[in-house]
Parts: structure tokens; C-alpha cells; sequence
């Protein structure tokens, strides 16, 4: 078993818990390594991102419970950072984002289409329905080529180290509702972003949230996985966890899965550093 659990949400953002209790369940469950990834702050209000005035905070919290509970568990502490292609965000994310001391950053997109304050359509099926319907015309293959398109600047420009669920747009694709992952323009954007990917050097993680969701695959689809595999691109373990109970959530049928495919998901070096 993954011994790691490096994206995790707590009462800072939309996380249940306080950043204390996911420490004292990781370690009732034996993970060795627990990292804090809360969704970064933006120049925008939402409910579901860290105000920006809790940032300091929060640091200082994930410092203090380092120095309380280091003995028994390495903590770090991260920050799940948002792509969004606007000078406004690219401007706040330097200033409050990149030149903050953190062990690592996940860079996720949830946000989509060209409204500012951008729209999430992440959080739920009308949402998403909205911004397919408004900024794309009801046409998937635009909407989906604009998410893989802003996958792929995310890792060429933006300094993250893991690239979140990285096929987030099928979130409400259930029964393939919406689009088929089979089809040949679905598969040449993931291709695209795959390669901006793997030059980029970024890993990707396998995020068991998917399922918590109920898709029939985690993030992303085996396929994904397997090209990943095939053009070396490193993969992580991933629950997403917004409570403590989740952080080890489905982790035998995601290593089941791995080691099928032939896909060694061990520590990341970020996680493993000792200072
Ligand atoms: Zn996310
Ligand atoms: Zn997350």
C-alpha cells in the first residue's frame, strides 16, 4: 500500500476537517507522509478556495503541527493551485501563490469558460451545463479542446509539480452522457496535453475521487494512465481527500490498477526531502 497522501483538503478551504485531525487519522491509518494541498487563494471570491487573508495561517499551522507531530509522520504542506489564462490571476498568483515557501504545488483547472470571475464547473451539473452552453455553444469538442489546451499551458508555463486530475472534464460524463472518450478528437486533446505534459517534466496523479464521485474510472481513464506509462510521465496516488476518512480512499483498487498497467506509483521526491 501507498504509504502517502499528498492531496488533501481541510477546513481552510472545503475540506471537513481541521488540518490537526487529518494528521492524527493519517496516522491511525499508517500513512507515513501527509501533505496539505488546500485550493490556493484567487483575486476572486468563491466558496470552495482559501480567502487570502488565511494563507499565513495556514502556514503557520502546518508548521507548528510538523513541529508537534514530526516524530511520527512527515507533513508537508502544498497548495492546489488553479489555472486560469487572466493577467489579474497570473498577477495575484505571483505575488501570493508562487513566492510562498511550500513543499509542492498541484496545478488543477476547474475553471472554464470566458467569463471573469471565471465560472467552476466542477461543482455541479448545472454549472457545467451553463458554461457548455454559453461560452461554447452546447459543443463539446470546443469546450473540451479549450480545457486540454489549458492543461497543457498550465504545465508549460505555470511552476506546479503534479498535474490534478487531469481528465476532469468527463466530472459529469456519467454513462458517457456527454461525450465518448473513444472518439478520435476526444483522444488527440489528451494526446496534446500529454505531450506538453511529459515535456514539461510535471507528474500526474491518479486520483481516486472519480470513483468517490461515482465514475466508473478514477482520474484519469486507464487509457490515460497507460499513455502516460508509455511516454514516461510519472504518476502519483491521489484521494482528494475533503475528510480525514478519505485519504486512503480506494488506494487497493488504484495499486490493483497500477500494477496491472505496470505503473510504479511510489514517493515523489518533493514528499521524500528531509528538510
Ligand atoms: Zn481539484
Ligand atoms: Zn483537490
Amino acid at each position: 500500500m501507498a504509504t502517502y497522501s499528498l492531496h488533501t483538503h481541510s477546513s481552510y478551504c472545503d475540506g471537513e476537517a481541521a488540518m490537526e485531525d487529518v494528521v492524527l487519522t493519517a496516522i491511525e491509518k499508517g500513512i507515513h507522509h501527509v501533505g496539505f494541498s488546500s485550493h490556493a487563494p484567487l483575486p476572486f471570491e468563491t466558496d470552495w478556495t482559501m480567502p487570502p487573508q488565511d494563507l499565513d495561517r495556514y502556514l503557520a499551522e502546518a508548521a507548528d503541527l510538523r513541529q508537534r507531530y514530526g516524530d511520527r509522520i512527515t507533513i508537508r504542506v502544498g497548495l492546489e493551485v488553479d489555472y486560469v489564462p487572466h493577467p489579474e490571476v497570473a498577477d495575484f498568483q505571483a505575488h501570493h501563490v508562487y513566492a510562498r515557501a511550500l513543499d509542492y504545488r498541484i496545478g488543477s483547472v476547474h475553471f472554464l469558460g470566458d467569463g471573469y470571475p471565471p465560472a467552476s464547473f466542477d461543482g455541479s451539473e448545472e454549472e457545467f451545463r451553463r458554461i457548455l452552453k454559453q461560452s461554447y455553444g452546447g459543443d463539446m469538442e470546443t469546450m473540451s479542446a479549450n480545457y486540454y489546451g489549458r492543461v497543457a499551458e498550465m504545465a508549460t508555463q505555470r511552476c506546479v509539480d503534479v498535474i490534478g486530475h487531469v481528465d476532469l472534464i468527463k466530472r459529469w460524463n456519467l454513462n458517457e452522457q456527454y461525450f465518448s472518450g473513444a472518439e478520435p478528437w476526444y483522444r488527440r486533446q489528451v494526446e496534446a496535453a500529454l505531450a506538453a505534459i511529459a515535456a514539461s517534466g510535471r507528474l500526474v496523479e491518479l486520483n481516486t475521487s472519480a470513483w468517490r464521485k461515482g465514475l466508473s474510472e478514477p482520474y484519469p481513464s486507464e487509457w490515460i494512465l497507460a499513455r502516460c506509462r508509455d511516454l514516461d510521465i510519472p504518476i502519483i496516488l491521489s484521494a482528494d481527500a475533503h475528510a480525514p476518512d478519505q485519504l486512503d480512499f480506494a488506494y487497493e483498487r488504484a495499486e490493483s490498477l497500477l500494477s496491472r498497467l505496470g505503473i510504479d506509483a511510489s514517493l515523489p521526491a518533493f514528499a521524500a526531502k528531509t528538510t
